[in-house]
């Protein structure tokens, strides 16, 4: 049995950096928080921990240790509420996130009603919102786009995109967009604030998802990069499953199996794929 890893795969460059500064921050100041996880996986979330840094899930559990923004960035009213107690900040922000909020914030301010095309539930996506005015929707499927516009939405619309989402559903989201909604729409402003990282570690998925027989896509449950891989495998017909480590392979899955891909979410750190790849070799048949 072969073991393939995707061309690209594991952490980001926007995870990468947010865990060197937050392990760096602690190092130099003590002890920090991280308001909410660093990133959606467990494993990071224990080593940080090992280097001082303790998450809290709400600003009302800071305490008098500085606090970490994570990669996924808010909204400024969170960042007025930690100057307002006094807080040290270490704004770990991915530059990607940040570049998308500036948009947001540009179109609000120059009158656009602004749609992010993304999960409403996700940090990111409430940060990103957090920069408009309030003339802003989220829509995460593209037949929400059947219902009419509301009344108070702006004709000059903006689009963007949470950063992890496919650039073939953003592209169908858009289109769907304006053939339904031309009507109301004077100026349409489409931002590209799709990250590359997980663009081309999504294209390596599909491009391994064709060749194997097996895909095994490593990452958090709650990573969405991670599970727009599995969505990607899957599209392709290939069996895949999602799994956090190592521990939850099944040597039942391999069975009968000549060639199993490895795909990892952007949030994966390199050990976990690592032990992952090692036990597959293990189980193999
Ligand atoms: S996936 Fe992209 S946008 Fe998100 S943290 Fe990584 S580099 Fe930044």
């Amino acid at each position: 049995m072969h073991v393939i890893r995707a061309r690209e795969l594991g952490f980001c460059m926007g995870v990468r950096r947010a865990v060197e500064m937050m392990e760096a921050a602690a190092g130099e100041l003590g002890p920090i928080t991280s308001l909410g996880s660093t990133v959606h996986n467990p494993q990071v979330v224990e080593r940080l921990r090992g280097h001082g840094v303790d998450v809290i899930a709400t600003l009302e559990q800071a305490d008098a240790r500085p606090v970490a923004i994570t990669a996924h960035g808010v909204g400024p009213q969170v960042l007025r509420e930690l100057e307002a107690r006094g807080a040290s900040v270490v704004d770990t922000t991915c530059p990607i996130v940040t570049r998308a909020q500036q948009w947001a914030k540009k179109l609000s301010d120059e009158g656009f009603g602004v749609i992010v095309y993304g999960d409403p539930e996700h940090k990111e996506v409430r940060g990103i919102l957090g920069w408009t005015n309030g003339k802003m929707l989220t829509m995460q499927h593209e037949s929400e786009l059947d219902a009419p516009l509301p009344a108070w939405m702006p004709s000059r619309v903006g689009v963007l995109s949470q950063t992890t989402e496919t650039e073939a559903h953003f592209a169908r989201f858009v289109q769907r967009l304006l053939v339904t909604h031309m009507e109301r729409i004077s100026e349409l402003r489409v931002i590209n604030t799709l990250c590359n990282a997980t663009t081309s570690q999504q294209a390596a998925t599909e491009e391994l998802a064709q060749h194997v027989d097996l895909m095994l896509v490593v990452g958090g449950r709650e990573s969405a990069n991670t599970c727009h891989l599995a969505d990607v495998a899957r599209e392709h017909g290939v069996e895949t499953h999602h799994v956090e480590s190592a521990y939850e392979l099944d040597a039942a899955w391999l069975a009968g199996r000549e060639r199993v891909g490895v795909a990892a979410g952007a949030s994966t750190p390199d050990a976990v794929i690592d032990d992952v790849v090692a036990r597959l070799h293990e189980l193999a048949p």
